[in-house]
């Protein structure tokens, strides 16, 4: 062999290592990429869980969360009988009407309100901050300027419960709504006992606030200024056990003995303003809320995150809701997320003030029904429900801390502060 052949056959061999290993790369990387896309059962039955829905109830053909292969985009339908509901559970449209496919009406018009609901970004009397990195122009801007005295006080009604990430979320969520005028923040506990650590958070929070304890163990106020007493009717007593948190599971309603006892003190503590319930755990752009305070009765808005069509929202057309998009139809007249609307509180008073029914997967729907409201009257925000600006977001769950050891390092130091904003496994495995 000479030298050349030589150098020859050595070239052809690091090419062909070369490219093999270029293609293995290749190939494993597809690979893996077709890991994330599948789409095991597990990701099903967390999806079905996402709404608070059993697997298989409460009626299990329905509760199915159904894939969206039925594309919104690919659906031109004509419809005859009033409230049709489609295939695959997903969309359903009130009254005759000749729907063409798509969301037609025109992005930044507001015709559920006449005029824009809100102070764009850009607008010239809101504060803004302008700072620029690298000749790149960043602008951040939040519409803090003061409302008028006719400007109407949102309600937000956020049930909470206590785990090892509550005081996160709930940190999460008051940073929102610091960037939101006249708002009064309603935290509901779920608990037979105040948390210590909720109430510390509170006394540090800025958000104008008050702090209901759902479950009332003694007559009168337990130890906080802003707690208020709230009696369960005797009535629901039975059902909810010592505390609704009992009265947990796939299939039993979560937060609504909660968010019952914030409507109740609506009922005696407010005539005027906006009602909207905001579980602790989802995520909100502060600007929905600029967006619902402009309810007049009842207004809907697109939720993100919701089911395996990453999406409930109203269907709107010219203006005016005609159906609904969402996973889990299952005949609810109103099928849509907690989330996803708000009330206005001389509306709910006038409607006699209902609460909501513990009926799990049907809460907002007979809340909803119980406003007798008329589909068609229904606000259309978020202009027009062509923009996401909340998502129902869940967070993965952390087990409680394991006990701290009572030695000097830990009672002489920080870390028998930190102690104190924990949450630790009780014994005997309960939490
Ligand atoms: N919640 C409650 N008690 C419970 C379970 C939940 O007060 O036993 C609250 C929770 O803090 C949240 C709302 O009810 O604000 C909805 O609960 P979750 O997020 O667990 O339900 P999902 O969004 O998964 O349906
Ligand atoms: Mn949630």
């Amino acid at each position: 062999m000479t030298k050349q052949t030589c150098g020859g056959m050595v070239a052809l061999f690091r090419t062909v290592v070369g490219v093999s290993l270029v293609s293995g790369l290749l190939v494993m990387l597809l690979w893996s990429e077709q890991q994330v896309g599948v789409k095991t059962p597990a990701h099903i039955h967390f999806h079905a869980h996402a709404r608070g829905i059993p697997e298989g109830g409460p009626n299990s053909q329905d509760a199915q969360d159904t894939a969206p292969d039925s594309s919104f985009q690919s659906l031109s339908v004509k419809f005859g009988a009033p409230r049709t509901v489609l295939s695959s559970h997903n969309i359903t449209f009130l009254g005759n009407k000749t729907v063409e496919a798509g969301v037609t009406t025109s992005p930044g018009h507001h015709e559920a309100t006449g005029q824009s609901s809100h102070v764009p970004a850009q607008a010239s009397h809101a504060p803004d901050t302008t700072t620029s990195i690298n000749g790149s122009k960043l602008v951040f801007t939040i519409d803090q300027s003061d409302p008028s005295p006719a400007t109407p006080k949102i309600y937000v009604i956020t049930p909470t419960y206590r785990r090892p990430e509550q005081v996160a979320e709930l940190t999460r969520l008051a940073q929102t709504l610091m960037l939101v005028p006249n708002l009064h923040w309603l935290v509901v506990e779920d608990a037979v006992a105040p948390t210590r650590r909720v109430l510390s958070f509170l006394d540090t929070c800025s958000v104008p606030h008050t702090y209901l304890l759902e479950f009332v163990v003694a007559n009168k106020p337990l130890i906080n200024k802003c707690y208020v007493p709230y009696r369960q009717p005797p009535s629901l007593a039975g059902r909810q056990g010592m505390a609704s948190r009992r009265y947990k599971g796939a299939n039993k309603p979560r937060g609504v003995s909660n968010r019952n006892a914030g409507l109740k003190w609506l009922k005696g503590h407010a005539k005027e303003g906006i009602i909207y319930f905001a579980d602790d755990d989802n995520t909100y752009d502060y600007r929905i809320f600029q967006e619902i305070r402009e309810t007049k009765q009842v207004s809907m808005f697109p939720v993100g995150l919701v089911t395996r069509l990453g999406v409930s929202s109203p269907i709107v057309s010219g203006g005016k809701i005609i159906g609904f998009y969402d996973g889990w139809i299952a005949g609810r007249k109103f099928p849509v997320d907690m989330a996803g609307f708000a009330v206005n509180v001389k509306f709910y008073l006038k409607k006699n003030a209902p609460l909501m029914p513990y009926n799990v997967g049907f809460e907002e729907d007979g809340f909803l029904k119980a406003l007798k409201i008329k589909p068609e009257e229904i606000e259309p925000l978020a202009d027009n429900c062509t923009k996401i600006l909340v998502w129902h977001t869940r967070t993965v769950k952390s087990l409680p801390a394991l006990k701290m050891p009572d030695s000097d390092k830990v009672t002489k130091t920080n870390l028998n502060y930190l102690k104190s904003q924990m949450v630790f496994q009780l014994p005997y495995g309960l939490s």
